[in-house]
């Protein structure tokens, strides 16, 4: 269908085409608001419904005769389910007109409308209005009676609503009694007879992402008629039509209060609107009272005055939305004055004086002309669906993350699909799903590759993981600066000028390809340089070659093997004593290591199974990168201090104390944090303190300084 083409209504011809076209958004409409409002499962974004609805107001607006008392646009939402037991609005809840327009004409348009309604002329004073948040939620009415909460109803179609009680008493944030928490502001002395409170009912993004995880997880695990949420809003309104309210108390719900349905005083009272606006003079008055009864009434609502005070309160909420805990999809505008709300009334399914003022949408549709695996930093292979450019969030996306395989699988995106694509506030964008009545053909589904597309380094995915991994580490281009940083490290060779800056700057200008190259490059690589003058060149250039005398322990965690952590790196370089050792050991030799598990076993095997990496290894080592060459710990029985256990306190002149473990540990002692029966000698460095009064007091052995010498060289 053709939509959006030009009709002229004085053309009979064109009255032909709009009557088929009316047709076919009635019925789309008609499908999308059932999915959406009764489902719970709507099958297109927003913006999309938004679309129709809008197109099927404008040639309703050029076909007067055509306007069907049925359509979509002359009823409010969707009906109730069956399940629930409906019950009629006391006063009907209505819906908002909508204006999409920007900033300022949307609010100008408004503003222009209610000038006009009551007549004001030109130098009337600016009309004062009440701005609020819009929620993207569901509207609820929950009514009081004698204090008590009794029933909560969902708008349905505005005029039956459905009987969600249950669930809504397991909102904490709403009260079951009311009390007057604040008498100062309060429109009315006494708690009405009667209070019909109305809302939205909500769910915050934090709580919205760990309800989706445990659906996953939940799914993974193989629970039956379990499903994620496609957003927030779909969420809440799953949760709010739960037949079980302990499934509805699990799934964290808040509320945010706005208006008011029945209210009366007393027993005889009908509802009568003149009472009410006698006591709530403003809307302002209104919200002042539902937070006095504990109500949450949303912080941001203002009182602005005419389009302007709209367009800045349109214009900043728009930049707070991002930094908002939960979603909403414009803002509202309300007639502050309620006598002259009343005089300008309603039509058919909205209000006249109010609107809402949407957000560019946060979902949009589009086409995926392609799958990419992207390779990350640390060498994580992200599917990313690459998109015909599309308007979502604000900005323009041509990306969306599929996050890993088991996502892209179970969202089933393929190449040529039509998705739901989803930007809110900074999330990277994502795709929500497939419009699989849109698919053509049956394109291949998405498979994670076997072999990283930027090295050809084989792809590995571990148990329990969700993330595919390249193998390449020091070899793989995507994981360059990441394999520098690492191996510069303290804990690793420990190149104190090689910061993060430099390292992009290196890497960027293609000096630094792979590690060695860290070793051959000259002082005019470093000058060329922006910003790099000869002096910091010479000391970076020092700090590297001071950096060539090492430990194998300490070179072999710099390597930044997956799961070989200091500690780990440590393990294996006392066990195997020799690089080409370890490089050449089988799984079963490497867990022979003390804690070494089947993971870092196999991760070390495969590590060194990629060629280029065992080629970067020796290229190092050619560059003059050393270590003492330590015993494997069979043989470390016979080294010098083996047996022996040392506790390090005070500040030593001559050594680190990470320096001197280091020695120590070389000749097959042990370093202990704290002192015992079983020390063998405390080493006391300047200002020692608590271990050392320990240690005279368990009579253990004092090495001084001076005496460490003859320890070391063991004289
Ligand atoms: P609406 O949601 O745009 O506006 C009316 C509602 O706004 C009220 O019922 C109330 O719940 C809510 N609201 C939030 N904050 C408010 C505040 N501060 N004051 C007053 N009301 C506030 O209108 P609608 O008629 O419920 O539905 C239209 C919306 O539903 C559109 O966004 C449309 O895109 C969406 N929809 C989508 C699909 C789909 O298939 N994707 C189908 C049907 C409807």
């Amino acid at each position: 269908m053709d939509l959006f083409s030009s009709i002229n209504p004085n053309d009979p011809a064109d009255q032909d085409t709009a009557q088929i076209e009316l047709s076919y958004l009635k019925d789309a409409i008609n499908l999308h608001a059932y999915n959406y409002y009764v489902l719970d499962a709507p099958t297109v974004p927003d913006a999309e419904y938004d679309r129709l609805f809008k197109r099927l107001e404008h040639l309703e607006s050029l076909y007067p005769d055509l306007l069907d008392p049925n359509s979509p646009t002359q009823r409010v939402g969707g009906a109730a389910i069956d399940t629930f037991v409906s019950h009629r609005h006391a006063v009907p809840m209505l819906s908002l007109k909508t204006e999409t327009d920007s900033e300022s004409t949307g609010a100008q348009n408004f503003d222009a409308r209610i000038r006009k309604e009551l007549s004001l002329e030109m130098d009337a004073p600016l009309v004062e209005y009440m701005a609020e948040l819009k929620f993207d939620g569901l509207a609820m009415n929950i009514r009081y009676e004698a204090g008590k909460l009794v029933q909560a109803t969902t708008r349905g179609d505005g005029e039956y609503g459905e009987d969600v009680t249950h669930n809504i008493r397991t909102i904490s944030q709403i009260p079951l009694e009311l009390k007057i928490l604040d008498p100062g502001a309060l429109a009315h002395p006494t708690i009405p007879k009667v209070l019909e409170v109305r809302g939205e009912v909500y769910m915050r993004l934090d709580d919205f992402q760990k309800l989706n995880e445990r659906q996953r997880d939940r799914i993974a695990k193989g629970a039956r008629g379990e499903r994620t949420f496609v957003n927030p809003r779909n969420a809440a309104a799953g949760a709010v039509r739960q037949l079980d309210p302990r499934i509805a108390a699990e799934r964290p719900l808040s509320f945010f209060a706005y208006g008011v349905g029945e209210v009366l005083w007393n027993e005889d009272s009908q509802y009568e609107p003149k009472e009410l606006v006698s006591i709530f003079k403003t809307h302002k008055d209104l919200l002042n009272s539902l937070k006095a009864l504990g109500f949450p009434v949303n912080v941001n609502a203002e009182l602005v005055h005419g389009a302007q005070g709209l367009v800045s309160y349109h214009q900043r909420m728009g930049e707070l939305r991002r930094t908002l805990p939960f979603d909403i999809d414009g803002v509202v505008y309300k007639l502050n004055d309620t006598n002259l709300q009343q005089k300008l009334g309603f039509i058919t399914r909205e209000p006249k004086w109010a609107v809402a003022h949407k957000y560019p949408a946060q979902e949009e549709l589009t086409t995926v002309i392609g799958i990419e695996v992207q390779v990350g930093r640390t060498g994580k292979l992200t599917p990313v669906a690459k998109l015909s450019p599309v308007f979502v969030g604000g900005v323009t996306v041509t990306n969306a993350t599929l996050h890993n395989q088991d996502e892209a699988q179970r969202k089933d995106v393929r190449v040529g699909d039509t998705v739901i694509v989803r930007r809110a506030g900074d999330v990277i964008p994502e795709v929500v799903g497939v419009i699989l009545d849109k698919r053509v053909g049956s394109p291949t589904p998405f498979q994670m590759p076997s072999h990283c597309p930027v090295c050809n380094s084989l792809a590995l995915r571990e148990a329990g993981e969700a993330d595919y991994r390249c193998t390449g580490g020091l070899f793989c281009p995507a994981q360059r600066k990441q394999a520098f940083l690492h191996f510069a490290q303290r804990k690793a060779v420990n190149i104190e000028d090689l910061g993060e800056k430099l390292v992009d700057q290196l890497v960027d200008t293609g000096v630094l390809k792979t590690l060695p190259d860290m070793y051959r490059m000259g002082l005019s690589s470093l000058i060329a340089l922006e910003r790099m003058a000869e002096k910091s060149a010479t000391n970076v250039l020092k700090s590297i070659e001071s950096s060539k005398s090492t430990t194998l322990a300490r070179f072999l965690f710099g390597l930044g093997i997956r799961h070989v952590g200091e500690t780990t790196a440590k393990d294996l370089s006392k066990h195997f004593g020799s690089i080409d050792s370890l490089m050449q050991a089988s799984i079963e030799e490497l867990l022979a290591v003390k804690d070494v598990g089947p993971v870092v076993a196999s991760s070390v095997r495969t590590f060194f199974d990629q060629s280029h990496n065992v080629e970067v290894v020796n290229q190092l080592r050619a560059c003059g990168v050393t270590w003492p060459e330590s015993l494997p710990s069979a043989l470390s029985a016979t080294l010098p201090l083996a047996g022996k256990t040392y506790v390090i306190t005070g500040t030593l002149s001559r050594f680190g104390r990470e320096e001197l473990k280091e020695k120590l540990e070389t000749l097959g002692a042990k370093v202990a944090s704290s002192v015992s029966a079983k020390t063998t000698a405390l080493i006391a460095g300047e200002s020692a303190g608590s271990k050392l009064t320990k240690a005279q007091e368990l009579g253990i052995q004092i090495i001084d300084e001076t005496a460490l010498d003859s320890l070391l060289n063991f004289e």
